[in-house]
Order: C-alpha cells, then sequence, then structure tokens
C-alpha cells in the first residue's frame, strides 16, 4: 500500500507539488484538501490594472474537503469540515493571514478583488513592495491614500524618495505615518502577514510565531510534515514559496538530499502605466523592461495552472 500524502491549502508552494502529481500519484496515495482554485497574488495588481482578466489558478485534483480546522501530529490526522483525514507525509501550505489593520488581503479571494475593483476610494495601510503596487494601480481608477510611515524600506533612499514623488504625481495622498485602526469605510491592510491560530493550538509552533522547520522545510519536531511559503519562519515571499514547493516535490520523489537554501528573490512591481519597478536586493531599475517581464512571467504562471 502507498503511503498517504495529505497536501493541505492551494499556497503557491502547493501548485508547485500538484504541477507534478502524476509522478508524485505513482509513490502516494494523494488527498488534496483546501480551496479547488484561488488567487495568483503576483498577478493581482495586474487585474486591478485592467492588464490581465483573472488571476485565478486552480488545482488539477479534487479537494475532500476545503479548510483545515487543526492538524493533530501524535495521530497523523487532519481535521476539516468534512472530518478527518489520516497523513503519512503531510504538506501545508495554507499560507499566513493579514495582521487585522483593516480589510484583508491574505487569504485573497475573487471577492476581495471585487470589492477592490468596485470602490471609489481605497486606502492603503502598508508601505511594502505590496502596498505600494497596489497604490500606483488603485490610482488609475481610484482616489487612494496611502499610509506608508517608510516606504520601500529595503531599497536605496533615493529610490525611495523617487517612487514617492511619482505615486504622488499619480494622484496618491502619501501619508507617512503609521495607521494602527481601521477608520475608512475601505481600508486594505497591506502590512504583511501574521502567525494562524491553529497552528499553535495543534502544537505546530508557539502562539504568535510561524512555524520553525529543519534546514529541509520538515516541522523540527514532526519529520513527517513539510512547511512552505507564508507558514514556515525561515521564508518569506511569494518566490520563496514557490521555491519551496519546488523543492518539497523533489524531496518527495527522493529526488534529492540536500538541504533548501534561501536566497535573494527579485521582485518586480508595477508602478506607472508601461512601468515596473524591479528589485533585487539593493539594485534596483525602474522602467519598460521590467513591466515586459512581469507582465510575462504571470501571464506564464496564470495559463500554466488555469
Ligand atoms: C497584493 C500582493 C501582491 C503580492 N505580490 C507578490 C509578488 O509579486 N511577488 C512575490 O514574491 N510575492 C508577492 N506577494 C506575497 C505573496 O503573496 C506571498 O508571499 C505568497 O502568496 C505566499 O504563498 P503561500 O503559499 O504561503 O500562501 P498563499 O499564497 O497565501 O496561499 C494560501 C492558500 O491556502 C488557503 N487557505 C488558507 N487557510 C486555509 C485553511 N485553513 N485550510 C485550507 N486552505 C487554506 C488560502 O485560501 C490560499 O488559497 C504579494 C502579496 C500581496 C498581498
Amino acid at each position: 500500500m502507498k503511503p498517504r500524502l495529505v497536501l493541505a491549502g492551494l499556497g503557491h508552494g502547493q501548485l508547485e507539488i500538484l504541477d507534478r502529481i502524476e509522478e508524485i500519484q505513482k509513490e502516494y496515495d494523494v488527498v488534496l484538501i483546501g480551496g479547488k482554485r484561488t488567487m495568483y497574488t503576483g498577478a493581482f495588481p495586474q487585474v486591478i490594472a485592467g492588464l490581465m482578466p483573472s488571476a485565478t489558478v486552480q488545482s488539477p485534483l479534487e479537494p475532500v474537503a476545503e479548510h483545515v480546522i487543526s492538524v493533530d501530529p501524535q495521530e497523523q490526522s487532519v481535521r476539516t469540515e468534512n472530518g478527518s483525514f489520516h497523513y503519512d507525509v503531510l504538506v501545508l501550505s495554507t499560507g499566513a493571514k493579514s495582521r487585522g489593520v483593516g480589510t484583508p488581503l491574505k487569504p485573497m479571494s475573487r471577492e476581495l478583488l471585487d470589492q477592490i475593483e468596485g470602490s471609489q476610494r481605497v486606502t492603503i495601510v502598508g508601505g511594502g513592495k505590496a502596498g505600494v503596487e497596489l497604490a500606483f494601480v488603485c490610482a488609475r481608477t481610484k482616489k487612494v491614500t496611502l499610509y506608508a510611515s517608510q516606504m520601500l524600506r529595503d531599497v536605496p533612499v533615493w529610490r525611495q524618495k523617487q517612487m514617492e514623488r511619482l505615486l504622488v504625481k499619480s494622484g496618491v495622498t502619501v501619508v507617512k505615518k503609521k495607521k494602527d485602526s481601521s477608520g475608512d469605510a475601505f481600508q486594505l491592510d497591506a502590512t504583511g502577514v501574521a502567525p494562524v491560530r491553529w497552528w499553535a493550538d495543534s502544537g505546530l509552533a508557539v502562539p504568535d510565531a510561524f512555524i520553525e522547520t529543519d534546514e529541509s522545510l520538515r516541522h523540527r519536531q514532526y519529520k513527517n510534515i513539510y512547511v512552505t511559503g507564508d507558514m514556515a519562519s525561515t521564508l518569506s515571499g511569494g518566490v520563496d514559496a514557490v521555491r519551496s514547493g519546488r523543492y518539497v516535490a523533489k524531496r518527495l520523489l527522493n529526488e534529492t538530499k540536500r538541504p533548501f537554501r534561501t536566497r535573494e528573490a527579485v521582485n518586480i512591481l508595477l508602478t506607472t502605466p508601461g512601468r515596473a519597478l524591479l528589485t533585487f536586493g539593493q539594485f534596483t531599475w525602474h522602467g519598460r523592461l521590467p513591466y515586459y517581464v512581469k507582465r510575462w512571467i504571470d501571464s506564464r504562471y496564470v495559463r500554466q495552472y488555469k
């Protein structure tokens, strides 16, 4: 009998695993818990900008249930709205949640996209890459206020200032302070992600912490649980989520024994029409080429998982 592999959550990492599902099904009896569809976050701003019709991607497998309620790592089972499912190996890819300063961006949904598209005014909290990109794309059709005590703090100061000037020129009201409460009618929380309670309730993390893994992305204590994407304390951002999924697929197929290596990621964010900002550590490039590269990468990704 094949071991039972439970794939929990349709995060970016899981899609990479599902991409190799035929090979994996030769080795495991595979069960998916999660939505049949999810949003590809990289393309989310492109849909708001009217550059792509959809950012929805889907799984080739039919899920047996939609929500992980908890995990019992001693019993090796996942509790869902449709009962409990035993696993021999578990891959967690349910992502993290928004911090709670307004309408959460995570987990992302089609309903959220509709709400953004239908709004005349949007307040965005957070001056990281997601907040700045959202401010740029929303400003094309809406009145936007961006709260950012600091903007794009990983890039050189001259570039931060240039982006701030461009935002103002695009009609965005930039407020250079923190906003902790949600007073506005529609305020998007782009302040980053936080741990989800069921992780600690299941004994997979200490309260209010991300899940610790070993160098192979296995849970430190429960070695038959892999953790991908935003859930893992060592990973950050969508590029790591994708890379971690590819790596776990290789581990499941016994193709590697090497540790997972985090590395500096290239990020590209849309700015003014026809332009994007590429960042790679302290290196930045603003112009047309990053824009075309981003559009090519994202449309290829969405086509792959359509
Ligand atoms: C607006 C925006 C733009 C971004 N753009 C980029 C970018 O261009 N490049 C980049 O590198 N990063 C980007 N990011 C960051 C990126 O979205 C995350 O780092 C990445 O999505 C993390 O992937 P993940 O696999 O951990 O989980 P997610 O992509 O968050 O997916 C988690 C999935 O699990 C589901 N789920 C949640 N809870 C449960 C549960 N209990 N049971 C079952 N399923 C569940 C969710 O519905 C979702 O489908 C962006 C973020 C935002 C907010």
